[in-house]
């Protein structure tokens, strides 16, 4: 049985508990791949599962999502040695070694860089998912984004202007509105600054023609902006709360959907979107073809090797990234 180096959860808390240890590997079994790690990303779901949000009992490794090579193959696998792949949602990738189900593997083109894939596999089949098949954005939907300059936000701001849509971006710093802008977004809101939140969406929605409030809401935010982002719906319109970087909503009346106009909220997983393979493949496919044609843009805000993952940790919750931080083995 070979070893590997490993980043590990060694208690629930915050980033000081991650440690580099040596975990054994096994040899592939039927339908497994053993795939050596270029790279791994660092998501929130990370930060909710070391929290003990996600119950997983420590010690574990970490990481929801990496690419690399694969090395050797199970009887039966879906992928050879040799090929390029990436993947994510499933736990524990955050290793030189990772032994793999292969197929959750998605094949990565020659074209796509082993670290821009890693970067776009879970942020991006999330946007993905959430304009195409949560809500489907086309010609003329009026969209907010919030926090449009982190990594679901700057991909969800340019693949909803990619579809006709147009976006009114929300973000925390004079930095990260512009570069909301640069991936599109036509009106921008320091949400920091702003006193009303609902009042200076309305007033952008107004710029844009949307008087009666904007389509959707892409609301990763949660606690901190759920109020307003209900708000700013027209009738019908839907809001689509997809994580909590700022803390859980608190249960509310399910009254105020019907008296905001027959609203809907939903709170999706990208896990419940790519179960199936061919789903699963569709997204990872048509992420990595938006790349390859340049209609994509994957922003790395930076690399840490694994001796560094905390401080990559602490910078994502203290809101002082900007698009995708990748860990290095
Ligand atoms: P980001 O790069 O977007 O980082 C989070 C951003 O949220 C921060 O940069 C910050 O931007 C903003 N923010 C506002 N309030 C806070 C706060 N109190 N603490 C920290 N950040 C805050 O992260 P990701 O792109 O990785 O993830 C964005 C959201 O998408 C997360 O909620 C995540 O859980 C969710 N997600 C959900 C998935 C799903 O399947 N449902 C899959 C992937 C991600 P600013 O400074 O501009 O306010």
């Amino acid at each position: 049985m070979a070893t590997t180096r490993a980043l590990v959860v060694t208690r629930h808390g915050g980033p000081e508990v991650l440690a580099v240890e040596e975990r054994d590997v096994a040899e592939p079994g039927p339908g497994e791949a053993l795939v050596e790690v270029a790279a791994g990303g660092v998501n929130f779901i990370d930060v909710y599962q070391r929290e003990g949000v996600y119950p997983t009992e420590p010690p574990y490794v970490a990481g929801f999502e990496a690419a690399g090579t694969v090395r050797a193959v199970g009887e039966g696998a879906a992928v050879a040695v040799g090929d390029r792949v990436a993947w994510s949602m499933t736990s524990g990738l955050h290793a030189e070694l990772v032994l793999a189900d292969s197929t959750r593997l998605l094949p990565v083109p020659d074209d796509v860089d082993l670290e821009t894939a890693c970067a776009a596999t879970l942020q991006g089949m999330t946007a993905h998912a959430l304009v195409t098949d949560c809500v489907r954005v086309q010609e003329g939907t009026v969209a907010v984004v919030h926090a449009a300059a982190g990594g679901v936000g700057q991909l969800l701001t340019q693949m909803i202007t990619n579809r006709g849509g147009t976006v009114i971006a929300t973000a925390g710093s004079d930095t990260k509105l512009e570069i909301a802008r640069s991936r599109g977004a036509s009106e921008v809101i320091d949400y920091g600054q702003s006193e009303d939140l609902a009042a200076d969406i309305a007033a952008a929605a107004r710029r844009l023609g949307a008087d009666a409030g904007v389509d959707v809401v892409y609301d990763g935010v949660g606690k901190a902006t759920f109020d307003a982002s209900l708000a700013s719906l027209r009738r019908r319109g839907t809001l689509v709360l997809f994580g909590a970087a700022s803390g859980q909503v608190p249960p509310f009346d399910l009254q105020r959907l019907n008296s905001g106009g027959s609203l809907f909220v939903t709170r999706p997983s990208l896990a419940h979107y790519i179960e199936d393979r061919d789903e699963l493949l569709m997204r990872g496919r048509e992420v990595f073809e938006d790349i390859s044609a340049g209609r994509l843009d994957i922003a790395i805000g930076g690399r840490h090797p694994f001796a560094e993952a905390a401080e990559a940790y602490r910078a994502l919750e203290a809101r002082a990234t900007t698009g995708k931080l990748i860990l290095v083995p």
